[in-house]
């Protein structure tokens, strides 16, 4: 993954900073502990003035993840999407822009506890595609477990937490894969290192339900939603790993990923191209600008 360049104002310490300043200690509590919680989202260049994806549903589900963590920190979604929006307008930025907030235990006390002090920062960064879209991927089925809704809950975004996908990224890269595919605790299909996952079987849509130890995905809720738009039929369940293999078409879904689809698991070929309900529904994903304008929030 290359470094995308960075937009030059940071909101850091309750206020907007150039990007180098927005420096924190080698002592930070959050830092050692992996004691935060982040979001990322997109914003994109329209007819009608610089668009954010679903601002709303991010900031909702950052504010979840303080609650279920407990952190002793007030997130209110009005006002930090004012921000990101009074930030995003300093920025200028242009397509396609991706917004980063960290809420992170700010303090230098050694110890890994919830209690402590907390700070939003936000920064933006020009993003490219993630990958390369025609291609289609190769993965593999990572020997990492994901990390279960008692250990870390996955829906929380925690940073501490990406050690989980770190290391299975890390296994699938050195054994020449593009991706990995992680399993729950029960042995049964979660999601990808980082996106959620989609299987069609004879034209029906499945993916894994939420007590699958995933990430609730906001590009997993929107391409629920757009598969009901089209009368696609679809099963949030319970997938055994071995569904993988015998799926006509599998694809990934993430705000970084968009709608990617996957080439083979574990060598087993899945498909020489993009199944044509991936190719449909990646699609109507790309023109949610023009078709459904209620899900973008202008940047005056
Ligand atoms: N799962 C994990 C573990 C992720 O990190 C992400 C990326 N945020 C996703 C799924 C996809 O979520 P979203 O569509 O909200 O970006």
């Amino acid at each position: 993954m290359p470094a995308f360049k960075p937009y030059p104002y940071a909101y850091f310490q309750k206020k907007v900073v150039p990007i180098e300043n927005a420096q924190i200690s080698i002592m930070t509590n959050g830092l050692h502990y992996g004691v935060g919680i982040y979001g990322g989202f997109k914003a994109y260049e329209t007819n009608d003035g610089v668009k954010i994806f679903r601002l709303d549903d991010h900031l909702q589900r950052m504010k979840n993840s303080v609650g279920i963590l407990n952190f002793p920190f007030e997130f209110d979604v009005e006002e930090t999407k004012k921000t990101v929006l009074e930030l995003a307008a300093k920025n200028k930025l242009t397509s396609v822009s991706y917004i980063r907030p960290l809420i992170y235990r700010s303090d230098i006390v050694l110890s890994p506890d919830i209690a402590g002090e907390y700070d939003l920062a936000i920064y933006m960064m020009h993003m490219p595609d993630y990958f390369d879209s025609a291609k289609g991927l190769d993965v593999c089925v990572s020997s990492w477990q994901r990390n279960s809704d008692n250990a870390i809950p996955p829906r929380t975004k925690a940073t501490g937490g990406y050690i989980n996908s770190a290391l299975a990224i890390n296994d699938a890269h050195a054994a020449g894969y593009d991706s990995a595919i992680m399993l729950d605790s029960r042995g049964n299909v979660s999601e990808g290192a980082v996106m959620n996952i989609f299987l069609v079987k004879k034209g029906k849509l499945i993916t894994p339900s939420s007590d699958s130890d995933i990430l609730e995905g906001i590009t997993r809720k929107t391409i629920i939603e757009l598969a009901k738009e089209m009368g696609i039929e679809l099963e949030e369940r319970i997938v055994d790993r071995s569904e993988l293999y015998t799926a006509e078409e599998v694809f990934f879904t993430g705000t970084a990923a968009n709608v990617t689809w996957c080439k083979s698991i574990d060598k087993t070929e899945i498909g020489k191209t993009i199944g044509p309900v991936t190719k449909k529904l990646a699609t109507a994903f790309d023109n949610l600008v023009e078709t459904h304008p209620q899900y973008f929030t202008k940047v005056s």
